[in-house]
Order: structure tokens, then sequence, then C-alpha cells
């Protein structure tokens, strides 16, 4: 923890640099409370200023005693009272006293923002993305909220929740990052979204869709074969790829597939009808068409988003007709012939994908 009188003494420093006229008020208002001290400490911007009147009030306040160390201290400290006169502490004890504050302040905090006004000082907080934003893409900047996991002390760390996914994520800065999350409690977020709702975003209906060379993945995508390798079937679909985007002459064989279907949809019209006389039925197949397993592929070149990767690697371990298999050992010869040694498939999928 920062010792108060250290960020003061830096806080002067940064003030001279300033305007004269700042330090004028400054030191017109006198120091600033305990609170404001607190709350304007970087890492502590997840805070709002309590207003002293509500911990003035030891109905607030029940039950925090048998929690927080040096009590009475501590609360003394928030307040800003003086402490007794005859009370020297050395740097540890100074230290563990303010680690008290801080938690008994936490703790009243978190009571203190589900309450009528806690919950306007916040909203401007929310407002004044405070808490940041929505890491996730597809949610668009959306400022969060903070919650805590649980609303017992030393249990987990403060989280930030996004309205429009409605998920929780790790705060971006690290000084937040270890802030005690029942500091706010788990339901501070959800009663502030009830009391302004108007401020609730719609929830995001956006989901994002991972393809592996523009093909939707079928859940049954990441069970290769049952081989207990990951390899084949994943350098198949890479050779494929790179035999369509090559787009080399392939065009009536069945490595084709992806070529074709990048042709149709760059306009070319009649790769559908080769696609459809290899016969294969899975188009799906058409990803790792050129793949040499994969014959049979090509039917869906048209229509290629539609299809699934995972239908290719079934279709894989049927035999394609003699006159595919032909063609696809020529294909694959002359793909080894164009890499170079030792080069890996997946390696060439993954450049030549773009
Ligand atoms: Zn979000």
């Amino acid at each position: 923890m920062q010792n108060r009188a250290q960020t003061e003494a830096v806080d002067l420093v940064s003030d001279s640099d300033t305007e004269d006229s700042e330090d004028m008020t400054g030191s017109e208002q006198g120091d600033p409370s305990w609170i404001s001290w607190f709350c304007g400490l970087r890492g502590n911007e997840f805070f709002c200023e309590v207003d002293e009147d509500y911990i003035e009030d030891d109905f607030n306040l029940s039950g925090l005693s048998g929690l927080v160390p040096y009590y009475e201290y501590a609360l003394d400290m928030i307040l800003d009272n003086e402490p007794p006169q005859d009370m020297m502490l050395t740097e540890s004890q100074q230290e563990l006293l303010e680690n008290a504050a801080e938690m008994l302040y936490g703790l009243i905090h978190a009571r203190y923002i589900v309450t009528a006004r806690g919950l306007g000082a916040m909203l401007e907080k929310f407002k004044n993305v405070d808490f940041g934003r929505c890491p996730r893409v597809l949610c668009e900047g959306q400022p969060c909220l903070a919650v805590g996991t649980s609303d017992l002390p030393g249990q987990a760390t403060v989280k930030i929740f996004c309205p429009k996914c409605e998920d929780i994520y790790y705060p971006r800065i690290d000084y937040q990052c270890s802030i005690d999350g029942a500091f706010f409690g788990s339901t501070f977020p959800h009663l502030l979204l009830m009391t302004y709702p108007m401020y609730r975003p719609p929830r995001s209906a956006d989901a994002y869709t991972p393809r592996v060379f523009g093909f939707k993945l079928h859940p049954s995508a990441y069970n290769n074969g049952g081989s207990g390798e990951r390899g084949p079937g994943v350098r198949q679909i890479a050779a494929g790829a790179r035999a369509g985007n090559g787009g080399a002459g392939a065009g009536g064989g069945a490595g084709a597939a992806d070529g074709a279907a990048q042709q149709a949809r760059g306009g070319g019209g009649p790769s559908g009808s080769g696609a459809n006389a290899t016969g294969g039925g899975g188009g799906a197949r058409a990803g790792g068409g050129g793949a040499g397993g994969g014959g049979g592929a090509g039917g869906g070149g048209g229509q290629g988003d539609e299809e699934d990767m995972a239908a290719g690697s079934q279709e894989q371990q049927h035999t394609p007709p003699p006159q595919q298999q032909e063609q696809q050992q020529q294909q694959q010869q002359q793909r080894q012939a164009q890499q170079r040694p030792g080069q890996q498939a997946e390696a060439a999928g993954t450049s030549g994908s773009v």
C-alpha cells in the first residue's frame, strides 16, 4: 500500500509543475479528506466517494467491527479524526492500520453502492467509463460495471461485468486486479441496471463463428479420425486449400473443390458442374478435397460456406473411384515436387491461405 504522506509529497511536486492557481486553491481548501485521497489513488478508479454521513451512522456499519482489525482506529483514519496524542505507531503498525482502513472502507463501500445515493454515484462513474470497456470484440466497446463474485472479503478479486454479453472479465489495469471483489459485491451491477434500466443495452445477439479456410467447423471437426494423430487431417485440409488457392488447373479434378468454390464465388460459372462430376457426397469435403484423401468431395463447390469440414474428414475414409485416385496421386506428386524438402504441409497451407 502506498504511504499517504509519500503520495501527497508527490502530488505537491507534480502540482508545482502545473499552474500556480491550482496550488492556491489546493492550499485554500486544505488537505483532501482520506476518502478523496484514497479514491484518487491509481488503481482505485472503481471506488466512489462514500458520504461521510453514511459512515458516521453506526447502523450502516453493523457487523463490520468483527471483520476488520483495529476497527476503531481504522474508522478514525477514514473519517480524518485526529488520533490520540499519545498514540505512537511504528512504521509496520502504521501500515497495518492503513490496510485495515482500506478494508473497512471497501466493506462500507460495498454497502453504500447498493443504496440510492451510492447507485447514483456509481451511475456517474459508469457513464464516465471508469470501469473500463468490455474486451469482447462483438460488444463494441460496451462500458462495464465492477462486480464481485463473492460478498465475503478475501475470496476473489474484483471483476468487470459487461451488460451486453452478460459475462465477467478481469479488469484491464493491473492495479485494479488486486482489489477485493467484496468491496463491490455480487449485487451491485445488476441492481444498478434494474434501477436505471435505460442504461441497460440490448443483449448482444452476435456470436463469433470459427472458420477454417472459410468453412464453419462442425463439432466433430476436432475428432481426427481416431488415429490419435492430429496431423493427417489438418495437413490434408491445408494441402487442399493450398491446391485450391493455387487454382492450378485442378479444375476438373477432385482436388479442385476449394478452388471451384472460390471460382464460383468469384463469378465463374461452371465450376459447380465439375464438382458434381466428381460425385462425392459431402461437399464439405471441398476444403480438404485437394488433400490427397478427399477426392470424393467436390459436390459442394458452389455452396462451400454452408458445409463443414468434419463431414469431409469422414468422407476421407471412403475410397475414391480409380480415376480420381490417379488424379490425386498426380496432384500430390506435383505438390511434393513444389515443396522444399522438409517443408510442412501446414506451413504451406497457412502461407497460401491468405
Ligand atoms: Zn461484453
